[in-house]
């Protein structure tokens, strides 16, 4: 911590938070070429835990490039910066008791990594949506394949910039092999035990 900055004690603490909202926080970190179905398949995830009443948050492109993160490109440097900003959001967001769920490309490994080091080892689940680059490209979503193979867009992660898959992802979901609410079923069933407070 810097020098002059002196943590405040307060006393609502995260396991007061945590008794209100009977579960544990936790993080959800969704990786995968842009197309693979991150989106879809934590908006399912999502649905079900709130049936579950469990408080979550989804961060994505949408809500994090559009603000916190509108002064970053997508060059190597900015993209490990994206995530570097994003992982102190979310452990701050689990921090207030909540699951987040986190859907982004995150390309490279130290990024993943260095994620798993702010929030903590046990608090992540690294979920790799693994699609095949054709397959992103033949569902093409946003039409951002069609431009990246025009050259109107660089650095698209898979045609002209890097993905490094996950090695040991702690779930790994095939979108050309099950449906999203395998996947979803699949996700769920991994968490529930780790959602629970123990000596509740
Ligand atoms: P991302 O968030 O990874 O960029 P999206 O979720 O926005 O990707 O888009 C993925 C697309 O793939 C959606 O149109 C979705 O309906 C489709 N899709 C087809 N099969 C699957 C599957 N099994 N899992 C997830 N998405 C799938």
């Amino acid at each position: 911590m810097e020098k002059n900055i002196v943590k405040h004690s307060y006393s609502v603490s995260l396991d007061s938070r945590k008794k209100l909202k009977h579960h544990q926080p936790l993080l959800l970190w969704f990786t995968g070429l842009s197309g693979s179905g991150k989106s879809t398949i934590a908006n399912c995830v999502e649905e079900e835990l709130y049936k579950n009443k469990v408080h979550t948050y989804t961060l994505d492109g949408d809500n994090i490039r559009k603000g916190l993160n509108g002064d970053l490109s997508f060059s190597p440097e900015d993209r490990t910066e994206n995530i570097r900003r994003i992982a102190e959001t979310a452990h701050l967001m689990m921090d207030a008791g909540l699951v987040v769920l986190a859907a982004f490309v995150s390309p490279y490994q130290k990024d993943r990594d260095h994620i798993r080091n702010v929030v903590g080892h046990n608090n992540m689940i690294e979920i790799y949506i693994k699609t095949s680059v054709e397959e992103c490209e033949r569902r093409d979503v946003k039409g951002l394949y069609k431009k990246a193979r025009k050259g109107e867009i660089k650095n698209m992660t898979g045609i002209s910039a890097p993905y490094e898959s996950p090695l040991h992802p702690d779930i790994q979901i095939n979108t050309e092999e099950i449906t999203v609410i395998e996947a979803t079923k699949q996700i769920i069933t991994f968490i529930n035990p780790k959602l629970i407070i123990k000596n509740e």
